[in-house]
């Protein structure tokens, strides 16, 4: 199939990795729809798309029947990237039922779409899936260790539950599928109020306010940027014939949050003070995926270090400060212990 003739589906295109990912697509010819109920999207992330003929936005979620304006005619979705789905802690946990029910009934709705459709299909599934992890670094061979009653359990159980859903409908040869199990990705379009490390504290040390680090900043975490983890979303759905299984995306350089911290302080030169705020409950205390799956079947691996990444996320973020935009919302907060 040409790039021309792929016509796709993005769920949560208005978000972070889907806005991104949306560009990619169009970049390489293909036709692009997107499906976003704007909870945690925004439209500004796809307002340079405004007249772009091969784009076309519909407001709607995911949970509800998809809307009738998806049936093209004669004319068929080739592939469904599925993504919609609240990513941030404090934004998932705030309506932990709508996460779960995003999780399960819309990948349900979107997996039935692409049987209909004929359409291979794309789970942006999570390295939530492993919990608070007792291997390290984690393979996908690894089952987790999930605390299913904690209030991460919406996200990471619901996440469980949609991978289970899509190779249920593999195995019964219902539709082409693919499962990216994310972790930690960061870069511009990112919101202020997102909630996640990186923006927070690229945010805080832009503005000299105090950064704060959740319990002792020990804990660790892989950051991936964002055109690395499309490039690896977009090979994992060209990839023949299907894994089968599902493969880890993400940076394998390791760092304490305090680590991340102190980068942030010296790129900025930012004059804000370190603040230590209670661990959130369940918080994973290591997190680094392994990627030799990733290496071996799509010959994929990041390119873009922690410095440069952060470099430009910084220099967004300060762009939209100028601007005047969304800097300074109210973060949301996360049960604590
Ligand atoms: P994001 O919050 O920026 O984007 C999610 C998008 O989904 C938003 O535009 C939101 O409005 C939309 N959405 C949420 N629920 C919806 C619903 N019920 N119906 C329609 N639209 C809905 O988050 P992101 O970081 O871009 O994450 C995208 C995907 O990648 C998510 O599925 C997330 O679980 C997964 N993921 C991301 C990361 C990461 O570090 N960014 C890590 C692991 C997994
Ligand atoms: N974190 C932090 N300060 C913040 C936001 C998050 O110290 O302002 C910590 C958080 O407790 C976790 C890590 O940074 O240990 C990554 O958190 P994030 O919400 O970005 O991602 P996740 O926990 O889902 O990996």
């Amino acid at each position: 199939m040409t790039t021309q003739s792929k016509i796709a589906l993005v769920t949560g295109g208005a978000g972070f990795i889907g806005s991104h990912l949306i560009d990619r697509l169009l970049a390489e010819g293909a036709r692009v729809t997107c499906v976003d109920n704007l909870q945690t999207g925004r439209a500004a992330n796809l307002a340079h798309l405004g007249s772009e003929p091969r784009f076309s936005f519909i407001e709607a979620d995911v949970i509800d029947r998809l809307p009738a304006k998806l049936r093209l005619g004669k004319t068929r979705f080739t592939h469904v990237y599925h993504l919609a789905c609240a990513a941030s802690p404090p934004h998932y946990q705030a309506d932990p039922e709508h996460t779960m029910l995003t999780c399960v009934l819309g990948t349900r709705n979107l997996l039935r779409f692409a049987e209909e459709q004929g359409a291979r299909f794309l789970l942006t599934s999570t390295s939530e899936v492993y919990g608070d992890p007792e291997v390290h670094p984690q393979p996908e061979t690894y089952r987790g260790w999930v605390n299913c009653t904690g209030p991460r359990a919406c996200y990471d159980e619901g996440k469980r539950a949609a991978e289970t859903l899509t190779f249920d409908f593999a195995r019964a040869k219902r539709v082409d599928v693919r499962v990216a199990r994310i972790f930690n990705t960061y870069g511009p379009r990112m919101r202020a109020d997102d909630g996640r490390v990186v923006s927070n504290i690229v945010c805080q040390a832009l503005g000299d306010e105090d950064i704060t680090v959740y319990g002792d900043g020990s804990q660790t975490r892989s950051f991936c940027y964002v055109s690395d983890m499309v490039d690896g979303l977009m090979r994992l759905m060209n990839s023949e014939p299907a894994p089968g299984a599902p493969v880890n995306l993400g940076n394998p350089n390791e760092l304490t949050v305090s680590d991340l911290v102190d980068r942030v302080l010296a790129l900025t030169g930012s004059r804000s003070a370190v603040v230590h705020r209670p661990l959130p409950i369940d918080d994973p205390r290591r997190r680094r995926p392994d990627i030799s799956r990733a290496r071996d079947i799509l010959g994929w691996e990041p390119r873009v270090d922690l410095q440069a990444g952060l470099e430009a996320t910084a220099a967004w973020f300060a762009q939209e400060r100028r601007a005047g935009s969304t800097l300074g919302a109210e973060l949301l907060t996360v049960a604590a212990e």
